[in-house]
C-alpha cells in the first residue's frame, strides 16, 4: 500500500466543501473575497481546535481566561501603535495593475509581481490594516472606531481587574479566544490568511529579567503542544524573527512556521513584548499598571511573554497535517484510494459513528438507542445509507475515530462490531462494555 500526503490545497477545498467543513461565504452571491463559514462538521472541528487550546492553557494554575470586546476605546489604538505603525508596505504592478504587499514578492531580492512576473513595481506605500467604523447614529470623526486586530489589547487594559479579582500573582497569564479583523492587502491560501479570523492569544506577565527564561519555556511549551496534537513534526520550524521583521513592539520573536502544501509560512508567533503595551496604556490613560510585590515589597510594571496563534490558520494546518490517501491494487487490477483525516480524536467532529447495517426496523431501533446512550458522552453520527463499506469511507474521509456496527446478530448476542479508523482493525464488543471500551481507545489507542 501506498500513502499520499495531501499534494495541494485544492483538494482539501473540495473536501472541505463537499462534507460540510467550509464553505465560501455568500457563495449564493458570488461568494466574498476571503470571507469563509464552518458547516456542520467545520464548526464542530474548529471547536475542538479552540477547546484543545484553551484547556492546554486555562487548566494551569497560572493562567486564567477572558473575553474582551472586540470594539474598544479608540485611544487604545494610538497607544498600542495601531493607529500610526499597523501597516503593510503596498505596491502596484505598472503593467498588471495588480496589488500586493511588497515583503510578500520578494523574488531573489526584487520586488516581482506574483501575477504578471514583471519587476514595474511602484514605490512603497504603507496601507493601515485596521477596519474602521462608526460608533452610533452619527458618522463624523468622532465617532471612529476600530475592529480589533488583535486580541491582545483586551488583555492589557484589564490587566489591572483580573489581576485583582482573580488575586494571581506575578507570573501569571492570561489567555482569549477571539475574532479579529485585518484589511490585508492580500488575503487567499483558503482559511490561512483571510481579513476575518479568529486568534487564540495569550500574554504571560512576568517580572523584568525573567522574561528571557520564560520566552524559551514558552517556546518549548508551544512547540510540543504540536506533539500532543499528533502534528508530523517534520513539518514544524521555528523561525527567528531579524531586526528588521520585529514588530514594533518586540524584544525578540520566533514563529512556529508549518510546511502547507503552498510552502512553509507562520502559525503561530511567541514574542517578547517587554512593558512597551502595559507602559504605552499607563502613560496615555493615566492610570497606573504597575504590579506590587508583596513578598519582596517592589512595585514593578511587567514585561510581556506572548504566545499568538490564529485558529482558523492553525485549523488549516491540522487538516492539512492529517490528510492521507491510502492506495492499493484491488484483486482486479484496478487502484483503491481510502481517504483518511487521521486526527487526534480530541479534534474530529464525531468521535464514534452509529452504523446498523440495513434498515430492518429491528436494527434502527437498537442503533438509535445506541446513538443515544453513547451521544450522552460524544458527537455521535448516525449513517443508515448505502453498503457499509461506503460508510465506513465517508467516517474515514471526515476523520471519525470508531464505527459502531449494529447487525442482525447483535439482537441475539448483544454484542456489536467496532471498525477502527486507522488501522481498519474490527472488534466485537458486548453493549455493556461499550462505552468504557470507546473510552478507552479513544484515551490511549491513537
Ligand atoms: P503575517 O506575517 O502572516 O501577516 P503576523 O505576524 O502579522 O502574520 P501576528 O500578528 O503575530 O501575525 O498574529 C498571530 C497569529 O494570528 C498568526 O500567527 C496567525 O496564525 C494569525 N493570523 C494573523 N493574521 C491572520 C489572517 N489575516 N488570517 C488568518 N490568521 C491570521
Amino acid at each position: 500500500m501506498k500513502v499520499n500526503r495531501l499534494k495541494d490545497l485544492q483538494t482539501l477545498v473540495s473536501l472541505c466543501k463537499r462534507r460540510g467543513f467550509v464553505f465560501q461565504s455568500s457563495e449564493i452571491y458570488g461568494g466574498l473575497n476571503s470571507c469563509w463559514d464552518y458547516g456542520p462538521l467545520g464548526s464542530q472541528y474548529k471547536l475542538n481546535v479552540k477547546m484543545a487550546w484553551w484547556k492546554a492553557m486555562t487548566r494551569r494554575s497560572d493562567i486564567v481566561g477572558l473575553d474582551a470586546s472586540i470594539l474598544m476605546h479608540p485611544q487604545v489604538w494610538k497607544s498600542s501603535g495601531h493607529v500610526d505603525g499597523f501597516s503593510d508596505p503596498l505596491v502596484d504592478c505598472k503593467k498588471c495593475r495588480s496589488r500586493f504587499r511588497e515583503d510578500q514578492a520578494l523574488k531573489n531580492g526584487v520586488v516581482t509581481c506574483p501575477n504578471c512576473g514583471s519587476t514595474d513595481i511602484t514605490e512603497a506605500r504603507s496601507f493601515n490594516l485596521m477596519f474602521k467604523t462608526h460608533m452610533g447614529p452619527v458618522e463624523d470623526e468622532g465617532a471612529v472606531v476600530y475592529l480589533r486586530p488583535e486580541t491582545a489589547q483586551g488583555i492589557y487594559v484589564n490587566f489591572e481587574n483580573v489581576a485583582t479579582s482573580a488575586r494571581k500573582k506575578i507570573p501569571f497569564g492570561i489567555a482569549q479566544i477571539g475574532k479579529s479583523f485585518r484589511n490585508e492587502i492580500t488575503p487567499g491560501n483558503f482559511i490561512f490568511r483571510t481579513r476575518e479570523f479568529e486568534q487564540m492569544e495569550m500574554q504571560f506577565f512576568v517580572k523584568p529579567g525573567t522574561d528571557e527564561e520564560w520566552f524559551e519555556t514558552w517556546k518549548e511549551t508551544r512547540w510540543s503542544y504540536y506533539k500532543t496534537l499528533g502534528v508530523d513534526m517534520d513539518k514544524l520550524r521555528f523561525h527567528q524573527h531579524g531586526e528588521n521583521e520585529l514588530a514594533h513592539y518586540a524584544k525578540a520573536a520566533f514563529d512556529i512556521e508549518y510546511e502547507f502544501p503552498f510552502g512553509w509560512q507562520e502559525l503561530e508567533g511567541i514574542h517578547n513584548r517587554s512593558d512597551f503595551d502595559l507602559t504605552q496604556h499607563q502613560k496615555f490613560s493615566g492610570k497606573k499598571l504597575e504590579y506590587f510585590d508583596e513578598a519582596n515589597k517592589e512595585r514593578f510594571l511587567p514585561f510581556v511573554v506572548e504566545t499568538a496563534a490564529g485558529c482558523d490558520r492553525m485549523a488549516l494546518a491540522l487538516l492539512c497535517d492529517a490528510y492521507r490517501e491510502e492506495v492499493s491494487t484491488l484483486d482486479n487490477g484496478k487502484e483503491d484510494v481510502r481517504v483518511v483525516l487521521g486526527l487526534k480524536p480530541v479534534l474530529a467532529p464525531y468521535k464514534v459513528a452509529v452504523l446498523p447495517l440495513s434498515k430492518k426496523p429491528q436494527l434502527q431501533d437498537l442503533a438509535n438507542t445506541l446513538r443515544e446512550g453513547l451521544s450522552e458522552e460524544w458527537n455521535v453520527d448516525y449513517d443508515d445509507a448505502a453498503s457499509i463499506g461506503k460508510r465506513y469511507r465517508r467516517q474515514d474521509e471526515i476523520g471519525t475515530p470508531l464505527c459502531v456496527t449494529v447487525d442482525f446478530d447483535s439482537l441475539e448476542d448483544n454484542c456489536v462490531t467496532i471498525r477502527h479508523r486507522d488501522s481498519m482493525n474490527q472488534d466485537r464488543i458486548a453493549m455493556d462494555q461499550l462505552k468504557n471500551y470507546i473510552f478507552d481507545q479513544l484515551n490511549t489507542a491513537f
